[in-house]
């Protein structure tokens, strides 16, 4: 078997032992803590670029990239300067900014699938306030939901599948109301059979059916195109709205995210993560129609002290401005697919059992035989273990992935052609590691 030195990882686990005092498994967010992976978690001083340092000095490569956000990279020039002409003028008003206006406009001319837009702080305040949205105009409360889709953490979508094919959802965290998760129905992905089942079950009871782009929460569990046009018919027919959550794919699949993607209409879509450019931005959007029924529009409440805060508006703005230059996601999707193209060339030369789906500039390790997974109950929990093995393999070589088996890697527009070939080399290493 071949062996890695491990990286000193002294610093980050003091600090790690420090803010276990502080915050509930020493985190701000859980995936951090690295429960899925071994060691502790990496402490990060700073970043630029492709690359970033955590406490003890060591240096990596991003795939994490933030989770998704950061698609320029780390301290982009352009994003970094609009942030920083906007510290000078104040943090906060709690009163309109032309900053709110500008990104606005920069999305809505560029998107064809929305017409009125709100900003809000998170992906989770964006998916929360669509659901309310859909509920309000249909006045219908139940919402339908895929297993394996993540929608942020409000009450309605912390919900699991029940047992059997058409049941009311578990709640998946203890403080949610089970009369909450009895609103949530949850189903397969890919299954058309079980949304018909849904749809004749609780006739005109159903506001919503929301579905992530494309699941990349839980693996990249990409869909046919023709199931995504049939949940498009089937919500039309029974007066449902279709929401597509593209808290990961707006910005991310093309300017116009996952709706351009399969050439479909959903009726609300969510935006996060590279919206705000790495600042706390979210938000949400819809025919002018629906839009209307915002307050003080209209009778669906949702506010925020710091809604379009302007620091976060100007690195939203400067973020996108680079996003819609021509070519750039072309180039993103060529970058992303010679180095998936290379790695599937040694997996099969090696004859590994993994595979590699990609889909624009995300791609998703899983170690399987199976050529498609579309399903969340389609991945083998076991296959986890392999992943942490490749994942501490790759830290050693100063290959930074997200800290579980189930999450995604991005590339960014700062990986470089050298960075990526850093990368494949160490990428071979550690299926060498994971593999003998
Ligand atoms: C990240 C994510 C969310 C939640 O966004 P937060 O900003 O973490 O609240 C919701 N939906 C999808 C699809 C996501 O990827």
């Amino acid at each position: 078997m071949t062996k890695l030195k491990d990286i000193s990882r002294k610093k980050s686990a003091e600090l790690f032992e420090k803010a276990k005092n502080f915050f509930p498994g020493g985190v701000n967010s859980p995936v951090r803590a690295f429960k899925s992976v071994y060691g502790t978690p990496l402490f990060i001083e700073r970043g630029d670029k492709a690359r970033i340092w955590d406490a003890d000095g060591n240096e990596f490569i991003d795939y994490c990239c933030s989770w998704g956000p950061l698609i320029l990279g780390h301290n982009n020039d352009e994003v970094r300067e609009a942030v920083a002409g906007q510290l000078s003028k104040g943090l906060s008003f709690g009163a309109p900014t032309r900053l709110e206006n500008e990104l606005a406009e920069l999305i809505l001319n560029r998107n064809k699938f929305i017409e009125k837009i709100r900003f809000v702080s998170s992906g989770t305040e964006a998916v929360m306030s669509a659901i309310r949205l859909a509920r309000g105009y249909t006045r219908r409360d139940k919402i339908v939901k895929f297993e394996g889709c993540y929608h942020g953490h409000s009450d309605s979508l912390l919900v699991k599948a029940g047992s059997g094919l058409v049941t009311f959802g578990e709640t998946s965290s203890a403080g949610v109301p089970q009369a909450f998760a009895q609103e949530t129905i949850v189903v397969s992905l890919n299954d058309r059979e079980a949304i018909q089942e849904v749809f004749t079950a609780f006739p005109e009871q159903i506001a919503a059916v929301i579905i992530e782009g494309v699941p990349a929460n839980n693996g990249l569990l990409i869909q046919d195109h023709e199931y995504i046009h049939f949940l498009r018919e089937i919500t039309k027919k029974h007066g449902a709205l279709l929401i597509f959550d593209e808290v990961i794919t707006g910005f991310r699949l093309g300017f116009e995210g996952a709706a351009r993607h399969y050439n479909v209409q959903p009726d609300i879509i969510t935006y996060g993560k590279i919206i705000g450019g790495g600042m706390p931005v979210g938000a949400y959007g819809a025919s002018k129609e629906l839009m209307s029924h915002i307050s003080p529009d209209g009778n669906v409440y949702q506010a925020g002290t710091l809604s379009g805060n302007p620091v976060a508006m100007a690195a939203g703005i400067a973020a996108l401005n680079i996003l819609s230059r021509a070519g750039f996601y072309e180039k993103q999707e060529e970058k992303t697919r010679s180095f998936v193209e290379a790695l599937r060339a040694y997996i099969r030369a090696k004859g590994y059992e993994v595979q590699i789906f990609t889909i624009g500039s995300i791609f998703w390790f899983a170690f399987t035989s199976q050529l498609h997974i579309k399903r969340a109950d389609e991945i083998d929990p076991q296959s986890m273990e392999k992943y942490k093995v490749m994942h501490r393999a790759l830290l050693n070589q100063g290959i930074y992935f997200g800290p579980s088996g189930y999450e995604v890697g991005f590339i960014s527009d700062a990986h470089s052609e050298s960075d990526l070939e850093v990368t494949l080399q160490a990428i071979k290493v550690a299926l060498d590691v994971v593999f003998n």
